[in-house]
This record gives C-alpha cells, structure tokens and sequence, in this order.
C-alpha cells in the first residue's frame, strides 16, 4: 500500500498538494507537522500536513517529501478548523491563511533571506559542520537566500540546517527587529508636606540659614512652583538655583525634598494604592460583572457597553482571574498594540509573568516563543495581548476572549488576504473552544449593538465614570459665525483660544484634534486654479511645510514644493484646507509659552517615535498635543483637562456609509481623553453645521439616538446590519483594460444578484501607484444564502480568469467590507 499525504502550502492556489511518503514516514507523522518539499522544478516549501492518507492523485503523479521538520504539531486541529472557516468566509485559501497565521520563521522557503544575528555571540564549536559552512558564508555576505544557501551546502534540502540555525539564534529572518522600549526615568522633586505652607516654609528657611545653598535650592523651588503648576524636574531644578545633585540629595535624605517618579503612575495611579491585588470593584462595576456572569449563562457573547472611565479594563481583569483559575487560556484582543504600553503595565502588574504580549513588530525570535509558549499551554502565556494576528496562536484551552474597543475599524485586514476581521473571527474563535467573548466599547459598532437588542448577544451597561467624575462638558463652535464676526486667529476660534489659555493657567495639559496630517492637503493657483497631483495617484499633493516638500499620502511620491505654479508660471500659490502641521504652527504662535507637540504618522515613524511623545505628554512636557486618530486609542492622560476638535466637518463628509457612525465614535473617543480624573473636562468642537444631528448627538453624548437614526438610514438605503456587503475591487495599470473587465465582471453579477449589484465606479481616489481602481459593490439581504452567494461569486471569479483579455487584472474580494 502507498502512502501519501495532503500538504498546505502558503500560496494562493485552492487545493492542497499531495506528496508520497514511506509507510515509516506515514506512522511518524501527524496532521499539523512540517515537512519540506519540492514545490515547480527547482523550489523548495514548507508545507503543513493537512491530512493523511492512501489515495494516490488521479491526474498528477505524487512527488516525494524532502524531510520532515517537526517532531510534534505545531499546529492543532482546532486551529486548522479555524483557518479552514475564514478560508471559506472571507474567500480565500488555507495557505493565505496559514502564511498570516503561522510567524514567519515557520514558513520557510526557496526565497526567504537570512541573516546573521549580531547580537548573539557565537562559538564555533557549537555549530556543525553544515551549519559553520553558512555561518561562515554570512561572513562574506550580509544577506543570503535560502536558494543560495542550498547552493554552498551542496544539497536541496537546507531547511533543517536553517530551522537549526534558528533556534540556536545564529541567524536572522530578514525583517524590521523591534526591541521594547524602556521609557527613560524622569526624577522629579517636591517640598514635603509640612513645608507647603507658610509657617512651615519660614522655619525650613531658618534652620537652613548656615546652609545657603541648601537654602538657595528651597527658595529657587518655592519661587517655580509659584510661578508654574507643572512637576519640578530636579535637573531644572539644579540648573535654575545653581547648586548641584548632591545638594538635592542631602535636602532629600534629610526629609526637606521628596523625590518621585511619574512614569509610575502608569502602573500605580494612586501613590496610597500600590499592592498587586486587582481593584476592588465599585458598585455599578460590580453589577457589571454580575450580569456579565449572568448573561453567559445563555449567551456566548456579552456587549460591554460602559461611558469612557467607566472602568471597564477592571471588570474585564476579574472575568481573567476567574478563568486562570480554572487554568484556561484568555485572548485580550486590541486594536493596536503599539499604542497599549499603558495597558501592557497595567495587566502585567495585576497578573506578572502569565500576560505575554504579540506583537508584529517583535522580532522573529519573539514572535515564534510566545507561539510555542501558547502552543504548550505554558504558565508564560496564560495571557495573550495581541493585535489582531494574535487570534491564530495555537490555543490549547481558550476560556474567554475579550475584544476592547470592538468598534474599531482596524480589526479589519485590507491587505492582503485573508481579509478578516478580527473581532467577527474571534467570536468563532470562541466557539471552537467553547469559550465566551466580552466585545467592550464606549461606542458599540452599530453591527454590535444591534445584535445585542435582536437578543444574539447579552448586554450589560456602565453609565457611570469610576469615581463619578462627570463627563466632559461638550461645547459646539459655530466657525462660519466666528468668521464673520472676524473672531478668528487662522483656524482658532475665540472660543477655542479663551479655553486654551485657562487650562494651561491652571496647569492642564490640551489634546488638539485634527483628522488630516501634513500642513495642508491642497496647493492651489490663485491665477489659473492648478493644483499640483501625485503623478502616480489620483490625489492631489499634500504641502509639507516641515520639509517643504509636497506628498502622496497614498503612494509617498515626493517633490520640492513648487516656487511658481506649474501651469501658468506666477508664483501666486496659495494652500487650501489644513493639517495637524498647520494647526501645530498656529499653536506655537498663539500661545508661544506653551510646549507644542504633534503626533501623527509624520512624527511617530522612528523607532519609539509613538512611545515618546506619550512618555513626554504623561510626563508633562508637553503642554499641547495636535494629533490625528492616533490620539483617541485608548490612552489615559490624568492632566488633560481640555480637548478641542479643530474640524468635525471633514469627518462627517467623508464619503463612506459609515462616515456618521464613525465620526461619532471618534469625536466621543477623543472626548474621552478630556478629564479623566478629579477634575470635568471640557471639548470644544469648531464645525460649520453646528446642527447637524451627529454633532448634536456628540454634544449630549446621546448614542441611542444615534444608534436609531443610523439604523434606519442603514435600513432605507440597504446596508448592514440588514444587508451584508462583500466589495469586488479590480485593478490594472491600463485604464480600458480595468473599465472593460469590471463592466464584464458587474454584468455577470447582475445576472444572478440583479438590482442588488452596485457599480462598477471608481472609488474617491481612482488611481493609486498607477494602478487603476473600480469597485463593485454586492448587497446581501437577510434571507439569501451567503455559502451560495459565495460560491456563484466564485464561479464567475473563474470564468473571468479564463478570459484573456482579463489577464492581469487584479481581483480583490473582500467580504463585510469595512
Ligand atoms: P475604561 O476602560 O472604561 O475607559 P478604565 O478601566 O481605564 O476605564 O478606568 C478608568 C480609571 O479609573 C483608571 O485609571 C482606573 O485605574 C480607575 N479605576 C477603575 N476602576 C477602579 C476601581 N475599582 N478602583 C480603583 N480605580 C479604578
Ligand atoms: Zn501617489
């Protein structure tokens, strides 16, 4: 009898591959192993053993394995009913599937570079000969590709060479390595208590006067703090009195200063509360819970709908001590990880060693332990924090996932396939294992919501900040009003700069908003009305004024920004609409004793870019922040008192069926920055159409009204949660080609889906990296199959590839566009 198996490979062809194997092979292997094959006439794959077998292919004769990698599965079988479920639901194969959900150390193949690993000191001794002969070779040259390396060894199958090299840290898969970053220690320093007031102060001045310069550094600090609210670093404090740090030292150990540290109240918010134990919860958490426990009683899945603060992250670390005690596996989903340093601290203090975090940004070696750590269910990884890739680690007993900020679009993969998204999965995800899901949010996607009152999932509400701080107070600015009444400084309205100046008197720090980074995203000729384009995409270039320079925020194209306008030649430019650059340099004139920072993708690119500008802002040197979305990720900054939305008109025009969901979402996400502690914040919002309804549901922070509204515009123009949608996106360099293939493609899909097919139309931006764009939209009412929706999608997919004409045209599907 032979024997064969079926192998997964990570490409994008529909059938698994079967390969021949020897019946000793066929007893040693299991489903869920690798093996290397030969794959085309000279490559060489990795391939996973989908199944096991005696059925010899019909039309191809088998080839034989090269070698098998593994000694266990490193896959289960639950995650390859997983990965077979969003293969199906989002339209895709397995191999796309296995190639984002394995790390990339695992899959290696014919093109895959190495690299040595330089920070690993390497004796030769402990490498075989083989594994020196690469060594060495990576000596000579910095990188090499498995194809050349099977060239030097003399042999086809290197993987085990290099699967070895790996896990001795000799070498490197080539790709960005990201080390954690460790926030500098600022040391700050204050009076004692007893020496704030008065009394106090002159006797500390009197037992001083034969130490001038101890008390030269007492009267330099009382005069700072007089004059600024803001924590006293003890390098300015040194600097401005003129003494030196051993001076601060001995009025420290004598008891006159006290030093400390703010980067601890990420971990420790109260300086009284420092045990380890997890909060007691207040009573609206603790009913919180207790429904929570309830509703799983029936349902899988629970909406946690609870105000910013409210302290849902505590509710959720009392559903995690529940389940590590039963010693199951817990999933915490976010949005982005790079944003969560906060959260990261926060849970590794409440449950130390068991939260692993997955990042992909981590380094191979990284990525590939906290894997085998989920893998054998370690104490290590009891945890997982993980963006939304995380939801492929092998689990081995998952008890609960929690989803924070569920309504978050980047759940959704664009690009490329699979094109899950990651909160919908999830809920499957917790199936398989029988485990339960907590989708939290202050803003409920309405798709969430929504299932929530159809009864599909439990409900439980928070009202109610922690400690029952208010609420911000939102306030709307009528810009078109301020402009003619001349109350405006550029693009500050009175309003804005009033509310500015008396937070920072106070000695609050101000969060800025603005949804558009660069300086302003349109040059325009004020003879002739040209306006510079990408010559690659079909946007206009945004001005730079940083770099002077103008850029495609789609294809990163770049030029010198122009002297005189291209077209007609008079220097008579001007910029149209603006960026969080312009409101930055704005800021730094109106209020020019004020440390002005900004954080969007332009400033948060470097290494730790994003963690020091946080770092700064939590360590108050910064005064006001402008950003982009990037500032309503869940962040908690105790010392912002005043958030201002620069303009919520863009926002809300965007052209997308979600536009008003979303702006929602985001103008109440950055509220919720504002105040978070003792004292109400305040959010000015500066728009034209102060009455618009979204606006005025923000400003009375009305999301059921909003829910409604949007509900029933969802209904009448059929979109979900009535109808699902899965958008067909075709894309070629030449323009006819693209129009001919999508009107074909559309037809074809009108003859089976009829009035229920949109398009073909070019979407806003219709051209980017000189690729053409057109969309087709299909809508799926309720009761229609979406297996046999699917399955004549793809039936026209294939005939479609048969055409000729057609060749190279792109065709992207993309199921529950988002
Ligand atoms: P949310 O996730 O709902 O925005 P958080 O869980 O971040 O809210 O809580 C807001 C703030 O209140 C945090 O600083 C948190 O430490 C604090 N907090 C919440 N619940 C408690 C509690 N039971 N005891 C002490 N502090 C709490
Ligand atoms: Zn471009």
């Amino acid at each position: 009898m032979n024997h064969f198996i079926d192998v997964i490979l990570a490409i994008p062809l529909e059938r698994m591959f079967t390969y021949s194997i020897t019946k000793a092979e066929s007893e040693f292997l299991q489903v869920g192993m690798r093996v290397s094959v030969p794959f085309g006439k000279t490559k060489i794959q990795t391939g996973l053993v989908g199944a096991i077998h005696t059925n010899a292919p019909q039309i191809y004769e088998a080839k034989e394995i090269h070698q098998i990698l593994d000694e266990k599965s490193i896959v289960t079988s639950k995650q390859l009913e997983f990965w077979q479920w969003i293969a199906k639901y989002y339209m895709c194969t397995v191999g796309e599937v296995m190639r984002a959900a394995l790390p990339n150390a695992f899959i290696l193949e014919s093109e895959t570079l190495i690299s040595r690993n330089l920070k690993k000191e390497i004796k030769d001794t402990d490498l075989k000969d083989d594994e020196y002969l690469v060594f060495e070779a990576l000596h000579l040259q910095s990188t090499l590709k498995i194809q050349e390396i099977s060239n030097i060894l003399d042999k086809k199958n290197v993987l085990p060479v290099i699967k070895r090299l790996i896990e001795k840290e000799v070498i490197l898969l080539q790709e960005e390595i990201y080390d954690k970053y460790k926030p500098k220690y600022v040391r700050f320093v204050k009076l004692q208590v007893e020496y704030t007031n008065e009394v106090g102060l002159h006797q500390l001045l009197d037992d001083l006067s034969r130490a001038e310069k101890q008390r030269q550094v007492v009267i330099t600090l009382f005069s700072i703090s007089a004059k600024t609210k803001k924590p006293i670093k003890v390098k300015e404090l040194v600097a401005q009195s003129g003494s030196s740090t051993a001076i601060i030292k001995a009025l420290i150990d004598k008891g006159v200063l006290e030093e400390y540290h703010i980067q601890t109240d990420r971990i420790q918010y109260d300086e009284t509360d420092k045990n380890e134990d997890s909060k007691t919860l207040n009573k609206y958490q603790t009913l919180a819970l207790n429904q929570i426990e309830d509703s799983f009683k029936t349902q899988n899945v629970t909406l946690l709908h609870g105000i910013t603060s409210s302290g849902k992250t505590e509710v959720y670390v009392k559903l995690i001590e529940q389940v590590l005690e039963k010693g199951k596996q817990v999933l915490y989903l976010l949005p982005e990880i790079a944003l969560t340093t906060q959260l990261v601290t926060r849970l590794q203090n409440y449950f130390g060693e068991q939260v692993a975090v997955f990042h992909s940004k981590y380094s191979a070696h990284e990525r590939v332990e906290v894997y085998n750590h989920v893998l054998g269910n370690s104490a290590k990884a009891k945890i997982i924090l993980g963006a939304r890739s995380s939801i492929f680690l092998p689990f081995r007993d998952l008890g609960l996932i929690i989803v924070d900020e569920e309504h978050e679009q980047s759940f959704k993969q664009f690009d490329p396939a699979p094109r899950y998204h990651a909160r919908d999965a999830a809920v499957v995800l917790a199936h398989l294992h029988q485990a339960k899901t907590v989708l939290g949010s202050a803003t409920p996607s309405l798709e969430s919501y929504n299932n929530a009152l159809e009864k599909k999932y439990g409900l439980v509400e928070i009202n109610r900040r922690y400690n029952n701080v208010q609420q911000p107070e939102i306030e709307l600015v009528d810009i078109a009003d301020k402009h003619k009444k001349k109350r405006m400084k550029g693009h500050f309205s009175d309003r804005m700069i009033e509310e500015i100046n008396d937070a920072l008197e106070e000695g609050y720090q101000v969060i800025l908003f603005q949804n558009r980074r660069g300086y302003s995203p349109i040059v325009e000729c004020n003879t002739c009305g040209h306006s510079p384009q990408c010559p690659n995409c079909d946007v206009s270039l945004t001005y730079h004024q940083y770099r002077k320079q103008l850029r495609c925020h789609y294809c990163g194209h770049n030029s010198a920004m122009l002297q005189k306008c291209m077209a007609c030649g008079t220097s008579n430019l001007d910029t149209k609409g603006f960026g969080t650059e312009q409101i930055e340099a704005e800021a730094k004139t109106l209020f020019s004793k004020a440390n002005v920072a900004r954080m969007d993708l332009d400033t948060t690119r470097g290494k730790y870019g994003y963690e020091k500008i946080i770092t700064a802002l939590e360590q108050q040197e910064i005064d006001i922040l402008v950003g982009t979305q990037m500032l309503t990720k869940g962040l908690d900054f105790r010392n912002v008192k005043l958030v201002g939305v620069m303009n919520a008109d863009n926002l809300l025009n965007f052209p997308d069926f979600r536009a008003h969901e979303r702006s929602f979402q985001l103008m109440l996400q950055v509220s919720g920055r504002a105040g978070r502690t003792k004292k109400r914040g305040k959010v000015l919002i500066q728009t034209y159409n102060p009455y618009h309804k979204i606006l005025q549901q923000v400003s009375t922070n009305d999301y059921l009204g909003m829910f409604k509204e949007q509900l029933q515009e969802r209904h009448d123009f059929k979109y979900p949660p009535y109808f699902r949608l899965i958008k067909v996106i075709l894309k070629h360099r030449d323009y006819n080609k693209v129009e001919t293939a999508s009107e074909w493609f559309a037809k074809s899909l009108r003859q089976v889906f009829k009035a229920n097919v949109l398009g073909p139309e070019f979407p806003p931006v219709s051209r980017v990296r000189n690729q053409y764009l057109k969309h087709i939209l299909i809508k799926i009412p309720q009761p229609q199959s979406l297996a046999k929706t699917k399955e004549a999608i793809m039936k026209i997919n294939s005939s479609f590839e048969a055409v000729g004409a057609f060749k190279g045209v792109r065709v992207i599907l993309n199921v529950d566009n988002y």
